[in-house]
């Protein structure tokens, strides 16, 4: 099996390995990415892509994905295909020529994790893998039961003890996967890196395959927002300056960099658009390592943040993310959870609605904005990484708990008359 097109090279040293080893780490510490041998992409293959829309938006980009994947192995729900919305009131609000919502919450299992999973599990059991594992915050979770369920292989998934989504946990639960809560060491709450740190030695020590953005193969997968994203853009006559999404485990980010670094010449006359990576402020390494330009790693121990897709402290995509940033001369932003929330309600009345780390961007836009990063009249697409309903304790939390946002709206009780109900109503009249 080693005589496959292409390769695995290393971010750090260059060094390569067969497209079909099982390791995804370099002796030198680097994490391997994955190399088409066609090298960026041919303008001849990307008009064919374009012309397999009924194939989704994953897999009608095959040869920019993974070419050697025999195409009766394909594991697909049809991912992929995902809308594209325009909000005016939103761009005006913002003071941009457009803004863009590319909603990723449309994916068959509510995230953009299928578009990264529909290419690994498909890989793994091309090569034969006898179970799937990962560690998640929900949503990796999520996706991998199902693309196991579907495929018949059992899976194992690695969840922090008691900070879940519910959403998340309900899904992989509903699609058979074995869960395992991660506690804590000090027996309190668990931590996602405590659990990715048990999943990487568990896939190693049992031979699971393991399905993290690691796996350079979901990031192939993931590079098709940014094509489909430009392809939509450019039929409503406006290419962004800037693509802004939410980070945690970097997967994203690194492969919205490789999607941008690989498009193909025709598309070159265009100027790459800048990534913008928001974090949230007590989950925030990525941003500390962008204030002092990336000299280290850098790590936050017991991070915290209501967008729990973003609750990562040791992120695995560090190298590739910091390429991304660099070549597109990007930014990273923190912002706060409240923040988050008041982006998340206010999404929320333009009837988008998103989990919180998806609102993380807007939060992330309206703050750039203000610090001048963005400019006003520019235009801007955003990625929604996540449905509304993965974490419905969040928004009710949010409009009937004790810290309640600015913008909440509690549900109010009222006896079975009529007069009662006049009341509401004359109110909500009145209100507008
Ligand atoms: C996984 C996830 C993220 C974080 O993406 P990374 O690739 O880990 O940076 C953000 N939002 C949602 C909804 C997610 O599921
Ligand atoms: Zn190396």
């Amino acid at each position: 099996m080693s005589n496959f097109p292409g390769w695995l090279r290393c971010v750090l040293c260059s060094g390569t390995v067969s497209l079909d080893s099982d390791e995804y780490l370099c002796g030198c510490g680097g994490s391997y990415e994955v190399v088409n041998e066609l090298g960026s992409c041919p303008t001849s293959e990307w008009m064919r892509a374009e012309e397999r829309a009924g194939d989704g938006g994953v897999w009608k980009y095959q040869e920019l994905v993974l070419r050697s994947l025999p195409r009766d192995k394909i594991v697909s729900h049809g991912e992929g295909n995902t809308p594209l919305f325009e909000h005016p009131r939103l761009t005006k609000e913002c003071g941009l020529a457009r803004l863009f919502w590319k909603h990723e919450g449309y994916n068959p299992t509510g995230s953009f994790k299928d578009r990264g999973m529909t290419v690994a599990v498909s890989w793994a059991l091309y090569r034969g893998a006898k179970a799937l594992a990962c560690a998640s915050t929900g949503n990796t979770a999520a996706s991998m039961a199902s693309y196991a369920a579907l495929a018949g292989v059992p899976a194992i998934v690695f969840l922090p003890e008691g900070e879940i989504a519910l959403g998340k946990l309900a899904q992989a639960l509903e699609y058979g996967a074995r869960v395992v809560l991660v506690r804590g060491a000090d027996g309190g709450s668990g931590t996602f890196d405590d659990a990715m740190e048990l999943v990487q030695r568990a896939a190693k020590a049992f031979g699971l395959a393991l399905m993290n953005s690691v796996n350079p193969f979901r990031l192939e997968g993931q590079k098709t927002i940014v094509w489909e994203l430009l392809v939509q853009c450019a039929q409503r006559r406006a290419l962004p300056d800037w693509i802004v999404v939410p980070g945690g485990n970097l997967g994203n980010t690194s492969a919205f960099g490789k999607a941008l670094r690989e498009l193909p010449d025709f598309w070159l006359g265009v100027k790459t658009p800048r990534l913008a990576v928001i974090q949230a402020e007590d989950s925030n390494p990525f941003y500390q390592g962008f204030l002092e330009g990336f000299k280290a790693p850098r790590r936050v121990e017991n991070p915290q943040t209501v967008a729990t897709a973003i609750r990562i402290g040791a992120p695995k995509n560090w190298d590739k993310a910091v390429a991304a940033i660099r070549f597109t001369n990007g930014v990273v932003e923190e912002v706060t959870d409240l923040e988050i929330m008041l982006a998340k309600s206010r999404l929320g009345k333009e009837g988008i609605g998103a989990e919180p780390a998806s609102a993380a961007t807007l939060a992330g836009i309206w703050k750039l904005r203000k610090r001048g990063v963005i400019k006003s009249g520019e235009s801007v697409a955003a990625i929604l990484t996540g449905h509304v309903l993965k974490d419905p304790a969040a928004i009710v939390e949010y409009h009937t708990g004790s810290r309640r946002g600015a913008s909440s709206q509690p549900p109010i009780t009222i006896a079975p008359y009529m007069d009662e109900v006049a009341r509401v109503v004359e109110a909500v009249l009145k209100s507008q």
